[in-house]
């Protein structure tokens, strides 16, 4: 897959609109075109990575930044305290549609667990 096929890197590349709220130098936040809860934000690394088997130990800081810019959407959504989950789905049968990797950041409602 190159750039020009992959929905999140047009948005990256500013070709597709979404509702950013967050940048760092390695990811990108922006709100669910189908949130499944009040909010639902995606955070994706600015680097086209297809799934998470595709990671190298090189990325690792890279996924790390991911956690760290959750962190902060969580604070300035005001879920912080009461608490959110993060999904990263890797592959068809896990649910995942969009094959640049991408945490789910989810909150202000309650989560079951286990997931369905
Ligand atoms: P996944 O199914 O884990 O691959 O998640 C892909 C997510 O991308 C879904 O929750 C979709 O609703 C979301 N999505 C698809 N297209 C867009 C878009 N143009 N802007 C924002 N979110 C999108």
């Amino acid at each position: 897959m190159t750039a020009s096929d992959c929905l999140f890197c047009r948005i990256l590349e500013g070709e597709i609109p979404a509702d950013v709220i967050y940048e760092s130098d390695s990811a990108l936040a922006f709100r669910d075109i189908n949130p499944q809860a009040p909010t639902h934000v995606l955070i994706i690394p600015r680097r086209h990575i297809t799934t998470i088997n595709d990671l190298d130990a090189g990325d690792a800081e890279l996924v790390g930044s991911l956690f760290v810019a959750a962190k902060e959407v969580a604070r300035q959504e005001g879920l912080a305290d009461d608490g959110y989950r993060t999904v990263m789905n890797c592959g068809e049968e896990a649910g995942q549609s969009v094959f640049h990797i991408h945490l789910h950041l989810l909150g202000g409602r309650l989560f079951n667990w286990p997931p369905g």
